[in-house]
């Protein structure tokens, strides 16, 4: 017989701004406390499993005007779950990910310029060594 699947899902219902419903369904690894309808919110960008702050959308919709249908996926403990959020929240989320985009490629600048510092050392320890000649180039 087949294992039970790690995840369980919680069934949010939402009413758009046009007056429809949808069901909007949340996955959540098991163990994961989620009866916490009063918690204060956590902002997209942070994992309610891990708590990390590296969650990416990986696919979008619009739904109506003014809310969008996200599936999220964390790098971190590979938890996926999907849900419809409104523009404000989302606006928030993006600013987040532009400041990951920032720190990521800072980051890698340093690393960049870190590793040219120390091939430009090497390289002037083997002209001083004589251990680049002529017929190297
Ligand atoms: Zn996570």
């Amino acid at each position: 017989m087949a294992q039970p699947a790690p995840h369980t899902h919680i069934i949010k219902r939402v009413t758009l701004p046009s007056g429809k419903q949808v069901d909007v369904v949340s996955y959540v690894a098991a163990g994961t406390d989620v009866a916490r309808p009063n918690a204060p919110q956590q902002p997209l960008a942070c994992c309610p499993s891990c708590g990390h702050d590296r969650v990416q959308p990986t696919g979008w919709s619009e739904v109506g005007t003014s809310h969008w249908h996200v599936t999220l996926r964390c790098p971190d403990c590979e938890e996926r779950r999907e849900a419809i959020f409104g523009q404000s929240e989302l606006d928030e989320f993006d600013v987040a990910l532009d400041e990951g985009t920032r720190s990521v490629a800072a980051d890698l600048d340093l690393l960049a310029r870190a590793n040219m510092a120390d091939d430009i050392d090497r390289f002037i320890k083997a002209l001083g060594g004589d251990h680049i000649v002529p017929e190297d180039f």
